[in-house]
């Protein structure tokens, strides 16, 4: 397991926590923040989105072709802004949402309403909630990180909330008990929240 700096201790590293320890030192609870962190850092594989290549000789291309391998795209994917893709079936496919490159959603279609819980972190505290426009709704919201998404709306949200009632410390902030955070990391899958969240969108454009 990879050990990660402390990363909110105050001046230099003091400690290390590994994804479903806590720190022995402060005995606090870290193991969220060192789970974020490594998903979010370079110690597990690459997503995706980040195994990116510069080359752009013909070679590269028919290699990348063959190995589905993600690179720089002819033009950025019209959904989600991504610049990087794979090439399949003889078409790019953005490497993040999956979109087919050049294709432009419907002008005359309303936007897919995507409902999504939210999990953010402020200090030891998380907040469960729901929105429908969640970059709207996050800047709005004091918060040091955004944990994970997942697909769902008020209902779910407030499955949640009973879920973890004992977790509750008012309103929809909730102690970051390594439960919760267990469930947080399950929900990642090691996937960025707002490359999961692009994905969401692209596959309600297709529906
Ligand atoms: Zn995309």
């Amino acid at each position: 397991m990879a050990r990660l700096p402390h990363p909110l201790t105050p001046g230099p590293p003091l400690c290390y926590a590994s994804v479903g320890t806590r720190c022995r030192l402060s005995a606090h609870r870290w193991a969220l923040v060192a789970a974020s962190r490594l998903i979010g850092g370079h110690s597990l594989p690459p997503l995706a989105a980040e195994a990116t290549t510069t080359v752009n000789d013909s070679t590269s291309d028919a290699a990348a072709s063959v190995t589905g391998m993600p690179r720089a795209l002819p033009q950025p994917c019209l959904l989600c802004g991504a610049h990087e893709g794979v090439r399949r079936t003889g078409r790019w496919h953005c490497a993040v949402c999956d979109w087919r490159v050049g294709d432009a959603p419907d002008p005359d279609l309303p936007p897919p309403r995507v409902d999504v819980v939210y999990y953010l972190r402020w200090r030891e505290r998380i907040k469960i909630g729901t929105s429908r426009q969640p970059r709207q709704r996050l800047a709005a919201i004091l918060h040091e990180e955004l944990l994970a998404f997942e697909p769902g709306d008020r209902s779910l949200e407030q499955q949640r909330h009973r879920e973890f009632a004992d977790l509750r410390e008012g309103g929809e902030w909730f102690r970051a008990d390594p439960r919760l955070t267990d469930h947080i990391v399950a929900l990642r899958g090691g996937i960025r929240p707002w490359d999961a969240y692009a994905r969401w969108v692209a596959d309600a454009y297709r529906r």
